[in-house]
């Protein structure tokens, strides 16, 4: 992601943040341009300091304090890009759900931000109502004893909110062994069902996707099945990007598909701090990198990766130094990046001009009447914080039908990563070894 500034008063800010921490100025975010702006109130209106933007107003969802999105006021639109995708949203009276569903909300913002910049089709329930990328925020329902399964169905991409929660999220990472669980990694593993449906299946590429990616026409129930009872195969590293994408070749294109939008958004956000990584123990070039370019529009997977390996040694220390884990525990197998190119060049083929906003509203169903508006938060002293930390969750989700997240077995449990691993494609690891992840 970009790095963003206050117009009026230079302070640098965040993505989700609603107010300059040094100015007071309202802040919202354009996402046609790509930029947040400082907004001044111009009638019933908000005036954007950023040069060149007509009247706007804030998605409907800033009342509940979950989104920061900007619209032209002249449009019918109640929602911003992102929000008119939300087809329900837990009821916000009750319990934790508003909590949980601004954290959801945080990671699905992300989420497309990411997919406008890499100019990805994007059509709502409102633009196709078969097909259209919708989301449920569904909570479940003791009394009923319903459980919501996490899961894609054509277009359809339902959450469950429990996964917001810090530590249940945290007690499903440890219990399936996943060193990686995040509301964005869920995020973004969920769409890549979608965009395997609308890239693949109906672009004419399913023969090419087959050939790199396996044969998606064996059962999909039986091989979930199969999955949870006998685990991933002990060689998977040589091939799958994670112990999950084993499982079937819609769930490996899903996880890969997560994977190159991890990579972009990170490696953007490298470039907007002007990292260069130089590190004084060596001069293999492979360790070296100026970030100097936008890889949402890399002309290659090889530029991307040329980048991203130095980012990651880099990453990986800081992190040990902090005395966390390794942000980069992944490791990028030849097979893992001939997948990762297929992605990119789907990926770069579907790339769209701008979108037409839409003319109606969405189908929304759930939002109390009885949540109050949410108070703007007060701007913080000094510099501005960091954004809340970003949620987490997946499940491993399934074009279809979604498995459990709780499944009847466990995975078995990581291991090391092999020795061999080819030192042109890992990521160069320091006196340990990582381990990998999974994020499905
Ligand atoms: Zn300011
Ligand atoms: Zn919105
Ligand atoms: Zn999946």
């Amino acid at each position: 992601m970009k790095l963003f500034k206050c117009q009026a008063c230079g302070q640098d800010v965040y993505f989700e943040n609603r107010f300059c921490g040094a100015c007071g100025h309202a802040l919202g975010f354009l996402p046609r341009a790509g930029v947040m702006t400082a907004v001044e109130p111009e009638g019933d209106a908000w005036r954007a300091l950023t040069p060149k933007q007509p009247q706007l107003r804030f998605c409907a969802n800033i009342e509940p304090d979950a989104c920061n999105w900007l619209i032209p006021a002249d449009q019918d639109e109640k929602f911003c890009l992102a929000c008119r995708h939300n087809r329900t949203i837990p009821d916000l009276s009750a319990d934790s759900n508003l909590e949980h569903w601004r954290k959801m909300e945080f990671a699905k913002h992300r989420l497309f931000y990411t997919l406008i910049a890499l100019r990805l089709p994007l059509k709502n329930l409102a633009e196709d109502s078969e097909h259209g990328l919708a989301f449920d925020f569904l909570a479940d329902d003791p009394e009923k004893k319903s459980i919501v399964l996490t899961g894609h169905d054509t277009g359809l991409i339902t959450i469950n909110l429990k996964e917001a929660d810090d530590a249940i999220r945290e007690k499903l990472r440890t219990e399936m062994g996943e060193p990686y669980r995040t509301l964005l990694g869920h995020f973004r593993h969920e769409v890549g069902h979608h965009f395997w449906d609308i890239l693949v299946r109906d672009a004419g590429r399913l023969d090419e996707c087959r050939e790199i990616f396996g044969d998606d026409t064996q059962d999909y129930g039986e091989a979930l099945k199969r999955h949870y009872a006998e685990g991933a195969p002990e060689n998977w590293r040589d091939s799958f990007i994670s112990a999950y994408a084993t499982a079937h070749p819609w769930e490996d294109f899903a996880e890969t598909w997560a994977h190159y939008l991890h990579i972009v958004d990170t490696l953007e956000t490298a470039s907007a701090c002007g990292l260069r990584i130089h590190p004084a123990t060596t001069k293999n070039k492979a360790l070296h990198a100026d970030i100097v370019f936008d890889p949402h529009h890399a002309s290659s997977m090889q530029r991307i990766i040329e980048a991203w390996l130095p980012l990651t040694f880099a990453m990986n220390s800081l992190n040990r130094s902090m005395g966390h884990a390794d942000l980069y525990p992944f490791i990028l197998s030849p097979p893992v990046l001939k997948k990762l190119g297929f992605i990119h060049d789907i990926i770069r083929d579907s790339a769209v001009p701008e979108k037409k906003p839409t003319k109606r509203g969405l189908f929304r169903r759930g939002l109390t009447a009885s949540q109050p508006p949410s108070q703007p938060p007060a701007p913080p002293e000094g510099p501005v914080p960091p954004p809340p930390p970003g949620p987490d969750i997946p499940a491993p989700m399934d074009p279809v039908v979604d498995p459990p997240i709780d499944p009847p077995d466990q995975p078995p449990p990581v291991e090391s990563p092999p020795s061999d691993i080819p030192p042109e494609i890992s990521p160069p690891q320091p006196d340990e070894i990582p381990q990998p992840m999974h994020v499905d």
